[in-house]
C-alpha cells in the first residue's frame, strides 16, 4: 500500500476570501486602454457604457493588492470549491521523471472549467448594479457555458454569440449554454452591424473571437439595461482567476513544496494569470525564483512572434484600444480544436509581465499537445481540454529535462477544463487526421503592418 497523500483540498473556510491584484505590485504598471478615436487614456467613467461599474473600476486598479470576494459570489465558489490539488504520481511514473508534477483540477467546476471563477463574479456586479440582461462571444463554448449558468444563479438574461465554426463542431456547448436557458447566436450573423458587414465580404466566414466580440458589443451598446461581459483578456477577469493559485498556494504547503515551475495554457490570459499570480508575487518581492510559462499555440503565437503594441480586442475596432502582445486583431487562426485559444491577443497585464522578464512562453503544435493530453488520461484518468493540453505538454516538456539532469523539480500546471464535449478532436487525433498548422512569418508581420503605430 502506498500511503502518499495524492490530493489537496481546503475548507469551506479556506477558501480565499479575497482575490489577489497583481497591477498593485507590478514595477511597471499596464499602459492605459486608450480611447479609439482621441487615442486618450480611459478612465473608469468612460468603460461604463460596456461593463458593470464595479467591474470597470477593478479593471484599472493599481493601488489595491487585495479585493473583497463578494459574500454572494463566495457562496457559489462553494459549490465546487476548493478545487482540488493533485500530484500527478501516475503521470511521474510514466515519464520516469524525477520531478514532481502537480496540477490544480479546475474541470471539476459545474461546467467544466475554470471559466465560472469569473462568469460568478462578472453576473453579481452586473445584478448588483440593476441590470437586466448580459451578451457575451464565446469560442470553443467554455465561456459562453459558464456564463449563461451564471446569469441563470443570479437571475439575468443572456445572449451568446458563438463563433459559427464551434457552433458547428461542437453542437453540445450550445445545447448546455441553451440548457441554462441562454439565447445562442453563430456568429458572424446579421443580427447585428458588425456580423452583416463580415458576411457582405465573405458569406462562407466561419467566425472568430474577434467578430463575435464586435457583435456582443454592440447588442450591449445598442440594448438597454443590458452590458457586456469578457470571459478572458481583461484585467478583472485575471483578477477573479486569482482563486485559483491563492488556493493552489495554501496546498501546496499542505503538501509540503513550493513550485520551481507554473505552467498555464494560454487564450487570453485568465487561467494562465489565475495559477501564477499569487506565486509571481513572491517573485516580484525577490523572495522567490519561480519560473512561470505561458503554452500557447503554434498556430496562434502572440506571445512568442507577435508584438507589444496598442490593438483592438475585436475585429471591427469597437473596444478600447489596449496595449498587448498581438497578432493584429485581423489575424484569423487556423481552426485548431483549441478555440479557446484561438484569440489574437493577451491581456494587458499578461503582456507587461512578458515585456518586464516575469514570466515565458512557448508555442506548441497541436499534435504534440494531443499526445501529451492522452499520456495524462491513461495516467491519471481525467480527459483534458484541448486548451489545456498545452500546459500538459509543457509541463511534459519541464520533466523530461529534470530526467536528463535528475533534478527534483516541482512542477505546477492548472488543468483549466476537461475535454468531456471535444471527443471529435480526440476522435480526429486517434484516426490520425489531425492537422498541425505553421504560421508563416509573412501571416504574422502582415496583419502588423496593418495596425496603427501608437506605442
Ligand atoms: C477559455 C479556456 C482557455 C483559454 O482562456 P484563458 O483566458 O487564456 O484561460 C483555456 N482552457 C479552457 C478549458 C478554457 O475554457
Amino acid at each position: 500500500m502506498d500511503n502518499k497523500q495524492k490530493r489537496f483540498f481546503l475548507t469551506e473556510d479556506e477558501i480565499p476570501t479575497q482575490w489577489y491584484n497583481i497591477q498593485a505590485d507590478m514595477p511597471n504598471k499596464p499602459l492605459p486602454p486608450l480611447n479609439p478615436k482621441t487615442h486618450e487614456p480611459l478612465g473608469a467613467e468612460d468603460l461604463y457604457p460596456i461593463f458593470a461599474k464595479d467591474l470597470c473600476h477593478q479593471e484599472l486598479n493599481i493601488t489595491d493588492r487585495w479585493i473583497d470576494i463578494p459574500e454572494e459570489v463566495r457562496d457559489q465558489y462553494k459549490y465546487y470549491r476548493s478545487t482540488p490539488l493533485v500530484r500527478a504520481y501516475g503521470l511521474e511514473k510514466a515519464l520516469g521523471t524525477p520531478a514532481h508534477i502537480y496540477f490544480k483540477n479546475e474541470s471539476v467546476s459545474p461546467v467544466g472549467s475554470h471559466k465560472l471563477n469569473s462568469a460568478l463574479a462578472q453576473a453579481y456586479y452586473c445584478k448588483k448594479e440593476g441590470i437586466t440582461n448580459v451578451t457575451t462571444e464565446t469560442g470553443a463554448g467554455q465561456w459562453g457555458c459558464a456564463l449563461s449558468y451564471a446569469a441563470k444563479v443570479f437571475g439575468l438574461e443572456a445572449a451568446v454569440y458563438q463563433v459559427k465554426i464551434s457552433y458547428e463542431q461542437k453542437p453540445y456547448r450550445r445545447s448546455i449554454m441553451q440548457s441554462y436557458g441562454a439565447q445562442v447566436t453563430p456568429s458572424p450573423s446579421m443580427s447585428t452591424r458588425a456580423g452583416k458587414d463580415v458576411l457582405t465580404r465573405d458569406p462562407n466566414n466561419q467566425g472568430s473571437l474577434g467578430t463575435a466580440i464586435s457583435e456582443a458589443v454592440e447588442l450591449a451598446m445598442n440594448t438597454p439595461n443590458c452590458k457586456y461581459v469578457l470571459g478572458s483578456v481583461l484585467n478583472h477577469v485575471a483578477l477573479h482567476q486569482t482563486v485559483i493559485g491563492l488556493e493552489a498556494e495554501k496546498q501546496m504547503a499542505m503538501a509540503g513544496e513550493y513550485p520551481d515551475v507554473v505552467i498555464g495554457c494560454f487564450g487570453g490570459g485568465s487561467n494562465f494569470a489565475g495559477i501564477s499570480f499569487p506565486f509571481m508575487r513572491h517573485n516580484i518581492a525577490g523572495d522567490t525564483k519561480t519560473r512561470f510559462i505561458a503554452a500557447e499555440p503554434a498556430s496562434c503565437p502572440k506571445l512568442t512572434r507577435g508584438v507589444f503594441q496598442y490593438d483592438f480586442g475585436d475585429l471591427s475596432g469597437l473596444t478600447p484600444l489596449l496595449p498587448m502582445y498581438t497578432l493584429g486583431h485581423n489575424f484569423m487562426p487556423a481552426n485548431i480544436h483549441a478555440g479557446g485559444l484561438r484569440y489574437h491577443g493577451a491581456g494587458m497585464i499578461i503582456s507587461q509581465l512578458l515585456k518586464d522578464g516575469y514570466m515565458e512562453a512557448v508555442d506548441i503544435q497541436q499534435s504534440e499537445t494531443f499526445k501529451a493530453g492522452l499520456l495524462f488520461s491513461k495516467t491519471e484518468g481525467i480527459i483534458p481540454a484541448p486548451e489545456s493540453c498545452h500546459a500538459i505538454a509543457a509541463a511534459l516538456r519541464e520533466a523530461l529535462v529534470c530526467k536528463e539532469t535528475g533534478e527534483e523539480k516541482v512542477i505546477l500546471f492548472n488543468l483549466s477544463g476537461h475535454g468531456l464535449i471535444d471527443m471529435s478532436a480526440y476522435d480526429m487525433y486517434l484516426s490520425g487526421s489531425l492537422q498541425d498548422y505553421e504560421v508563416t512569418d509573412e501571416d504574422v508581420s502582415k496583419n502588423i503592418a496593418e495596425l496603427e503605430k501608437i506605442i
